[in-house]
């Protein structure tokens, strides 16, 4: 070991369980790349003020989660907390909604930074894959969305999770109902914190986790008995689209989401092998974020994923993932000539498309086949001095301990008819 441990709340991903990671993310992102969404890149850090503003100023990501530093330069920035934010300022600052082709279809994929209490599922690093639509507003799109992510869950051969579904109204609705909670709220037994939280973001105290805060907040009033008429229209239709689509949802009424910038729908997708850390992803619709960090009116909806607490669904419900072979092919040289004709065939074979793989360091026969075995390569090409001057290589089906000698021109067709 070093003198240096990876930072608390943080993990390494190595192999072979970072192979895993890798096929989540891609299988999350799979269904996305499949349904017009362009891949985008933005900083792992921003300015501050862009999640001051763009997250909510009242939220425990802003207020009490964001990894912040001062630049030599003077500069306030963030290390990102989450990915919509930072999406909607790129898109916006390459004018991608100005192309005349909206909405704006976007997925992204990184590592995500808050200062939070470590503990299982729940990690300082963690890795997000995402999608943003921005600038339309059409149910058919948040439908989109849900469905997408259903779908992705789905490949990886997860069934126990729920999708949660609410509306969250809008600048109509929104406010009344705001105030009738806040009503509501005012008059319960709630600690200094929660009675702040109450006069700043009200909605979000309908979150709170606490059983004795909960036990209070049964007589709530629930915001989809204050949607205006459009609101519940768009949420009906929402509903409809994602029904006929054979997604299984749950309408959760006292649903919102930690950000502040959530408008109309809202969904979350819960899984319940993790324990309290039980949100796999969640997203939903942001009308107003675009002008709140200073852009034109750009209704969107976005979603993301979580990658960390999917692998430990996955865990949790014993999934095991189909991942290929790392390596299908593995030289075992015996002597200096052999050594460099399996390397050149090595190099042929990684050409044609075969994984495969060398043993290095000059190593002797029995423990070279033990790296083999440990290479999980579904063949094993042997050659010594015997061979060579005989013009042929010894094949190893590993599977069934057969041993076959070829013909040393022959080895690489032999190898792509055999692994087909
Ligand atoms: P929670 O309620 O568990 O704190 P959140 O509402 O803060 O979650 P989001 O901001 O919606 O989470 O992020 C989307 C997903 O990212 C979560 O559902 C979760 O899977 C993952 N995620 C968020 N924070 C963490 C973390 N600290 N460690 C691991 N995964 C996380
Ligand atoms: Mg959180």
């Amino acid at each position: 070991m070093s003198t240096f441990k990876a930072p608390k709340g943080t993990y390494d991903l190595i192999p072979p369980n970072s192979a895993r990671f890798l096929a989540v993310r891609d299988a999350i992102s799979a269904p996305l790349r499949n349904s017009g969404y362009g891949y985008i890149e933005t900083p792992g850090f921003e300015s501050v003020e862009l999640f001051a503003r763009g997250v909510g100023e009242s939220t425990d990501i802003v207020t009490k989660e964001m990894y912040t530093l001062t630049t030599k330069g003077g500069s306030e920035l963030a290390l990102r907390p989450e990915g919509t934010a930072s999406v909607l300022r790129a898109a916006l600052e390459a004018n991608l909604h100005k192309a005349g082709n909206l909405p704006v279809k976007l997925w992204y994929s990184g590592s995500y930074y808050r200062y939070e209490r470590p503990q299982k599922g729940r990690y300082r690093h963690f890795s997000q894959v995402g999608a943003e639509a921005i600038g339309a507003e059409d149910p058919a799109l948040d439908a989109e969305l849900i469905i997408l992510a259903d779908q992705a869950y789905r490949s990886l051969g997860l069934r126990n999770f729920r999708i949660l579904l609410n509306s969250l109204g809008d600048k109509e609705c929104r406010p009344a109902y705001r105030a009738a909670l806040q009503d509501f709220l005012r008059g319960l037994d709630l600690d200094e914190e929660t009675l702040r939280r109450a006069e700043i973001n009200p909605l979000r105290v309908l979150d709170d986790k606490r059983a004795d805060v909960q036990k209070q907040l049964v007589g709530a009033p629930l915001l989809e008995d204050h949607l205006c008429e459009a609101c519940k229209a768009y949420h009906e239709e929402v509903r409809e689209l994602i029904t006929a689509a054979g997604v299984v949802f749950e309408d959760d009424p006292k649903l919102v989401r930690g950000l502040d910038y959530y408008t109309r729908t809202t969904f979350e997708f819960v899984h319940d092998g993790l324990g309290s850390q039980s949100a796999v992803g969640g997203g939903g619709r942001y009308d107003g974020l675009s002008e709140m960090i200073g852009g034109p009116a750009l209704p969107s909806v976005g979603w993301a994923l979580g990658v960390d607490r999917t692998v430990l669904a996955l865990e949790a419900e014993g999934v095991e993932l189909d991942l290929p072979a790392t390596t299908s092919v593995f030289a075992v040289p015996m002597g200096e000539e052999a050594r460099r004709l399996l390397f050149a065939k090595v190099t042929e074979l990684r050409k044609v498309g075969i994984a495969a793989d060398f043993c290095y360091g000059g190593k002797g026969l029995k423990s070279a086949m033990k790296s083999a075995h440990r290479s999980g390569a579904r063949f094993t090409v042997v050659a010594g001095e015997r061979d060579l001057a005989e013009g042929v290589v010894q094949l190893k089906d590993m599977e069934s301990g057969e041993q076959t000698a070829v013909g040393v021109g022959e080895i690489i067709a032999e190898l792509e008819a055999r692994l087909g």
